[in-house]
């Protein structure tokens, strides 16, 4: 058997980066950048109000009650060649320049205005709700590495320097199939005896579009080696080509019986749990990934396997899950020869660090129990059990929802 170890860096070690292209920046979140982002410019480009207020001069409002005349307003977009001297004020929103000859604003919740005077009721910092020019990003920083994944935050930085079309790693074109006679579609009201719906597909879809994916549906292959022969050649042709199911022992395992005397392809067992069996290689262009039919090992597998392989094809600098050190909430039986994926929730604070608990039950058809739990303990070989209490690796791949911890109860 391979190790976890062995297993990841074999296929990661076949992975190409793919070549990259721009995208316009309302398209941009979840890609991940070719080149480094050096700003162009300060933001915010010009000294501005960090408050709707009174610009005024530093020393004019040192000591409470000074009376200023006000010259005018000056609304965010709007300049002024208007300039500040001593014993005067312009009004000003947030937003709009600084004037000349001011240093400082008086928030006008700190005024009375009376007529075409101001009265300032305290004393005010020099220099007092102003932003300074750059004082967010400066011209010629580096602002994003290369290999920077585009947050909802990333993009709107982007904007505000004005990179409207960044430069970002293609996606990779996955096409995607389930196999199995056993498998309706999931839209199917009443099985027949026997049947089941697809699960892995409709999950595999989702699994990949949130890893970046362009997606090629294979549909549900049933267990024909002609008719999974098909569906292979028309996959054959993607970055990546992927099924499920049909990779293990049985004598229906349709995939194995069509691919195993291939030399581009290797029938992999793995000491991992759960998602032992994996068959990984080449068919035509594409990376093949062999997944196990079960839901949960699917989940594993793409998780260990090919979400870090779709990240690294995307040039991401982060292609793993951050590991973080819980402290178990029961005690965790697994199998000390092989690295388990135990599925927990994670809830509450023990001294601080989080605690987790199974989120139900560990048979690698459970689906239900993987929806439920936030992350993975992730249990290592030779290890029999975590006591409760005692530290364990979690791989988080959701965040805790109103459990506990984030809403503070
Ligand atoms: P296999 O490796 O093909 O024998 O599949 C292992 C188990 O996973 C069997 O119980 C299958 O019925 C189940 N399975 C395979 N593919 C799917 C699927 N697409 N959705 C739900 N369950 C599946
Ligand atoms: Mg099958």
């Amino acid at each position: 058997m391979k190790t976890l170890e062995s297993a990841r860096s074999e296929v990661l070690s076949s992975v190409g980066l793919l070549g990259s292209e721009q995208v316009p920046i309302w398209e941009a979140r979840g890609r991940i950048l070719a080149g480094d982002v050096v700003a162009p410019e300060n933001v915010p480009p010009f000294a501005n109000s960090a408050m709707d207020g009174f610009a005024v001069r530093a020393a004019d409002v040192a000591s409470p009650g000074s009376i200023l005349e006000v010259l005018g307003d000056l609304p965010a977009g709007a300049m002024t060649d208007v300039e500040v001297g001593p014993g005067q004020a312009l009004k000003i929103m947030t937003g709009a320049p600084i004037p000349k000859g001011a240093d400082t604003v008086v928030r006008v919740e700190d005024t009375a205005t009376d007529g075409a005077k101001v009265v300032v009721e305290t004393a005010v910092e020099p220099g007092a709700s102003i932003r300074p020019a750059g004082g967010d990003v400066v011209r010629d920083q580096l602002v994003f590495e290369k290999g920077t994944r585009l947050t909802p935050m990333h993009v709107g930085v982007l904007a505000t320097i004005g990179v409207g079309h960044p430069e970002v790693f293609k996606r990779p074109l996955v096409a995607f199939m389930s196999t199995g006679d056993e498998l309706a579609p999931p839209e199917t009201a009443q099985l027949d005896p026997g049947g089941i719906r697809d699960s892995n597909r409709p999950m595999l879809k989702a699994l990949l579009e949130e890893a970046g994916a362009e997606l090629i549906d294979l549909g549900v292959v049933p267990d024909d080696p002609d008719v999974l022969r098909g569906a292979l050649d028309r996959g054959s042709t993607a970055d990546f080509l992927v099924s499920t199911g049909g990779v293990s022992m049985g004598d229906y395992d349709v995939t194995k019986l069509v691919l195993e005397n291939d030399a581009r392809v290797g029938f992999w067992k793995i000491a991992i749990q759960p998602a032992k069996p994996f068959a990984f290689g080449r068919v035509g262009s594409a990376l093949f990934f062999g997944l196990p039919g079960n839901p949960v090992s699917v989940l594993v597998s793409f998780e260990q396997f090919l979400r870090p392989a779709l990240l690294k094809a995307q040039g991401a600098r982060a292609i793993l899950r951050p590991q973080m050190v819980a402290v178990a909430g029961e005690d965790l039986e697994t199998d000390p020869q092989k690295t388990v994926f135990v599925r927990v929730v994670v809830d509450g604070l023990s001294d601080g660090v989080p605690g987790v608990m199974r989120s139900g039950g560990q048979s690698s058809n459970v689906l239900s129990a993987a929806a439920a739990a936030d992350a993975f303990a992730v249990v290592p070989r030779g290890v029999a059990t975590i006591e409760k209490g005692d530290p364990v690796t979690i791989e988080m791949f959701k965040w805790p929802e109103s459990r506990g911890w984030v809403d503070g109860r």
